[in-house]
């Protein structure tokens, strides 16, 4: 997948390569629509990729069930026939009008592309953890913390500690107890917001012995040497402390939700979200559409099925101004295939 530097020309420029922008590049290129595709990760998938690859989905139509990645891997097979050209690990800064009514987005890699049209598929933004206030954790972080688990198999063997209470956090207190050499779960209160079979499974475990639960509490401090973490020292709120041996703490208190230079474009928010009409998923602005996580509408639901019923929604609606004056028949993938793949 390459960057290039200096202006590039294309049909439509997708603003983020999550599962919702990825199907966009599909259904652009069923409506012979071009696209360049930027993301601020290094990787494609959004969420799917960074957050819980190794996590089974189990509400994408005619998937019974599958695991994230798989997803993201599919989706990029099923892009693949359009060509899409990627610019990874680089963030879309700025979007201005361009030449002949065109838009001109630039990315933090200096990238400078020209496009009729914009799809906004950035999800929760520029996402990061949000982070505990904990000194020195800076030093640990990528060896000892982690925000978030790619591959459980990373944890075999070793004393966890995981700070949160909600499904991130439970879900895999859940599964690495059965390959870590304890688990112990800090929380600042008996209450988890996740799902109840996860909760009722999680408190099975902590009964068996499986896993401890240190709970009222919250994190306090680190010790170690500034590299390798020796305990996770934990406080309740009547200043009482305990010492957990540690190799690693995972602390999960959710996603950082920062839409980032997308808000200053210009666009209509409703509560950090980029407000769009759902027949079209037209924003604000002609010829800029936004899908998936970023959005709201009434009746919004943030899952990926219905991110990607907005991609065809968006790129349905793009084609008159990609393709002006051209009749649009309406047909179904049996009837047209793939083009230049029969
Ligand atoms: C633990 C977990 C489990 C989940 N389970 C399910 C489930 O079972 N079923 C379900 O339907 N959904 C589930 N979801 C939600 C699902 O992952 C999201 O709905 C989906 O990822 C949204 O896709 P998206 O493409 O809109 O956004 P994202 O996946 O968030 O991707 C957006 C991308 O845009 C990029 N970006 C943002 N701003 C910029 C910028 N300015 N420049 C360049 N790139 C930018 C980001 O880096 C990111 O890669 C789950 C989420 C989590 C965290």
């Amino acid at each position: 997948m390459s960057s290039r530097i200096g202006a590039q020309r294309t049909d439509v420029v997708i603003v983020g390569a999550g599962p919702v922008g990825l199907f966009a590049v599909f259904e652009c290129g069923m409506l012979d629509i071009r696209c360049h595709v930027v993301d601020a990760l290094a990787e494609v998938g959004g969420q799917c990729s960074a957050l819980y690859p190794e996590k089974p989905i189990y509400d994408i139509p005619g998937y019974p069930t599958i695991m994230a990645g798989d997803l993201v891997d599919r989706l990029v097979e099923q892009a693949a026939p359009f060509e899409p050209v990627y610019h990874l690990g680089q963030q879309v800064t700025t979007l201005e009008t361009g030449t002949d009514g065109a838009w001109r987005v630039g990315t933090s890699a200096g990238t400078v592309i020209e496009a009729t049209a914009v799809i906004i598929a950035a999800g929760v933004g520029a996402f990061g953890p949000n982070l505990p206030p904990l000194a020195g954790i800076e030093a640990y972080e990528g060896s000892a913390v982690h925000y978030l688990v790619r591959r459980r198999e990373d944890f075999r063997g070793k004393r966890v500690v995981i700070a949160g209470g909600g499904d991130s956090a439970v879900d895999w207190a859940i599964s690495l107890a059965e390959v870590a050499a304890h688990v112990a779960v800090v929380h600042r209160r008996d209450r988890f917001r996740a799902a109840p079979e996860s909760v009722n499974r999680i408190q099975e475990l902590a009964a068996d012995g499986k896993l401890e639960m240190v709970i009222p509490y919250q994190l306090a401090g680190l010790e170690g040497d500034g590299t390798v973490l020796e305990a996770v020292i934990v406080g309740d709120l009547d200043g009482n402390q305990r010492r957990l041996d540690a190799d690693v703490l995972l602390p999960f208190f959710g996603l950082a939700q920062d839409l980032g230079p997308i808000a200053d474009w210009g666009l209509a928010l409703d509560r950090k979200q980029l407000a769009v009409d759902p027949a079209t998923c037209a924003t604000t602005r002609d010829g800029i559409m936004a899908i998936g996580d970023v959005v709201t509408y009434p009746g919004k639901l943030k899952l990926i099925l219905s991110g990607f019923a907005e991609a065809a929604i968006a790129a349905h609606a793009l084609h008159p101004l990609i393709h002006p004056g051209e009749a649009l028949h309406f047909e179904y993938s049996t009837t047209k295939g793939i083009p230049g793949h029969d």
